[in-house]
């Protein structure tokens, strides 16, 4: 079954919000086969990120991500034939939370991300099937290996 990597982010998860994202995603259409928390370590951070090397907002992200504990998923469709990546790419919505609001309102980074600060947006999800295949060798070797 094809699958996808979410992440709920040091804000959500320090707000205590990680069950009530979790408690969605089956309304969703979506199956958690994995979870793990975990904190990255600013190498980590860095390496997951590495497409923002050299952007004037990498070290806050660096920062952001490395504040705390998140919990690593992974996702699978409930729906045979879905794709997933782009699936939850939508659910999530848009990165920007105040464009979110504006313009996606159900949402998930519009639920649930921070209300003050535009790119504290909870979640992230792979963009690509080969990014997701990446991110889940990275956060689930054993089950990638299955
Ligand atoms: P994610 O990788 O979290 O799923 P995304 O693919 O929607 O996000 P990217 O463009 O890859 O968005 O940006 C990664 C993350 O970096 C964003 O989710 C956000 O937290 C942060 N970010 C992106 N752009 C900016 C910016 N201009 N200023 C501050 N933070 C930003």
């Amino acid at each position: 079954r094809p699958l996808t990597v979410a992440l709920i982010k040091p804000d959500a998860v320090a707000d205590g919000k990680a069950d009530d994202i979790l408690a969605k995603l089956d309304d969703c259409g979506i199956d958690v086969v994995g979870k793990i928390e975990t904190t990255l370590s600013r190498e980590d951070a860095q390496t997951f990120y590495s497409q923002h090397q050299g952007t004037d907002f990498f070290l806050q992200l660096i920062d952001y991500m490395t504040s705390g504990p998140i919990i690593a998923l992974a996702l699978a469709a409930k729906k045979k034939g879905t794709d997933v990546v782009a699936q939850w790419r939508t659910l999530i919505g848009p990165k920007d939370v105040t464009i979110a609001k504006e313009e996606a309102p159900e949402s998930l980074r519009a639920q649930f991300g921070s209300k003050d600060e535009e790119f504290k947006n909870a979640l992230h999800g792979s963009d690509t099937s080969e990014h997701a295949a990446r991110e889940l060798a990275f956060f689930f070797p054993d089950f990638h290996k299955k």
